[in-house]
């Protein structure tokens, strides 16, 4: 039977690539996972106070569906932490999604007509061009520099009268890197400029490893700042599925889109109460497990980065925040690409990671991602394991 034509684009590799890890794991072998970015999965647990919350409030009989905006505790704590970034933001102007996934795809679905364009960073996290592309636009990625800072020729030269979004993945997934104000002030000229949206994804702003972060909301003032954040990381709240879309209240272009999304919202009826009973709590409760999170993740980092820049064939430079690094693989003629290398990878040592290109076909090529949120034993015997193998690579050359 027949199937819509607007799936074929979507794909997934941090998920896709999973059907070889299986097809490995059914042959008897064990695998170090290091492919997908759940702390809750490597032994960073919700913390006590936010999993009470959550129970509590199903005891209570709170099981209900709710406002389809969110609820008013819930839109309230969530505007006073974004406030406290430096958005001008209301509760009225907070909408509750199920994930920034959700999010993300209701704003996608809100913005993007045939062929629209939608700028993004390279290598960018995969969904932001999937979204795009089943809405029927085209993903156009911009180059970084070297030191991550964006590549305003590159945007610029990028930019056509079918342009619709420039998004900014803030700390980025799968560099780990984080604009400066700056980079961040640049891209908000450019995109008023050229009267453009600018889809913020903030997710890992409790995550980063050199002091305060300094987000959108520094250099906003009246721009169209979609803001898009949500509790599965800083939180650990990854598997209850909760995360918000924030619209810059100062800014009266977003007018239109204010009244659309929530159309999106009230379709799909609500999101889980009991969970955004337990979000109050994250935001509003004690904040001690997000430097502890942040120490050990500091540790990892710096380990998993120096051991790579010790071996031959890759390199890596060190991310400021989330719990990523994107190494860059000299393939020479030993793999066709980095599709090849990962799955190679696979099958010779156990270890899942994801292909750079699954992340952007241009910026991302010739790389792959590494999770770095196992605990330092497993992240060692992973090292050891990946150093033998481009090792022997080397030496069959
Ligand atoms: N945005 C970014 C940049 C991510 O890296 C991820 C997950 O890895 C998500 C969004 C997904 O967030 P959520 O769990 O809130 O749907």
């Amino acid at each position: 039977m027949r199937v819509s034509s607007r799936t074929s684009g979507v794909e997934y590799a941090i998920r896709d690539i999973i059907s070889y890890a299986r097809m490995y794991e059914s042959a008897g072998n064990h695998i170090i996972y290091l492919n997908i970015g759940d702390p809750v999965r490597y032994g960073f647990n919700t913390p006590e106070h936010i999993k009470d919350a959550l129970i509590n409030a199903v005891k209570a009989n709170q099981n209900y569906y709710t406002e389809s905006e969110g609820l008013p505790e819930l839109r309230n704590a969530i505007a006073e932490k974004e406030s406290q970034k430096g958005l001008a933001i209301i509760d009225q102007d907070v909408l509750v999604t199920n994930g920034v996934s959700e999010g993300l795809d209701m704003v996608m679905a809100s913005i993007i007509d045939s062929n629209s364009e939608v700028l993004m960073p390279g290598p960018y996290y995969p969904p932001y061009a999937s979204y795009a592309k089943f809405y029927g636009g085209n993903p156009v990625e911009f180059r970084l520099h070297e030191d991550g800072r964006p590549d305003l020729e590159d945007l610029l030269s990028k930019i056509t009268p079918k342009s619709r979004a420039i998004c900014i993945i803030n700390p980025n997934n799968p560099t780990g890197e984080v604009f400066d104000r700056k980079a961040l002030q640049e891209l908000v000229d450019i995109a008023e400029e050229h009267d453009l949206y600018l889809i913020c994804d903030e997710i890992y702003d409790g995550i980063v490893f050199n002091g305060k972060f300094s987000g959108i909301g520094r250099v906003s003032k009246d721009a169209a700042v979609i803001l898009l954040n949500g509790f599965s990381k800083v939180y650990l709240m990854t598997g209850w599925r909760c995360g918000y879309v924030c619209t810059n209240s100062n800014c009266r272009k977003l007018d239109e889109l204010r009244t659309n999304i929530p159309k999106l919202a009230r379709v799909r009826i609500s999101t889980n109460l009991p969970v955004q009973m337990a979000a109050v709590q994250a935001l509003r409760g004690p904040q001690d497990h997000i430097k502890d999170m942040v120490l050990k993740l500091q540790k990892r980092r710096d380990y998993v980065v120096k051991r790579l820049n010790g071996m031959n064939g890759l390199s890596c430079t060190m991310p400021n925040g989330a719990f990523y690094v994107f190494p860059k693989i000299s393939l020479d003629s030993h793999w066709k690409d980095d599709k090849e290398f990962t799955i190679d990878l696979l099958n010779k040592t156990g270890i899942l990671t994801v292909h750079g290109s699954g992340f952007g076909r241009i910026s991302g090529s010739e790389h792959f991602r590494i999770v770095y949120l196992p605990s330092e034993d497993i992240l060692e015997e992973a090292m050891n394991r990946l150093e033998d193998f481009v090792h022997m690579r080397s030496s069959c050359k």
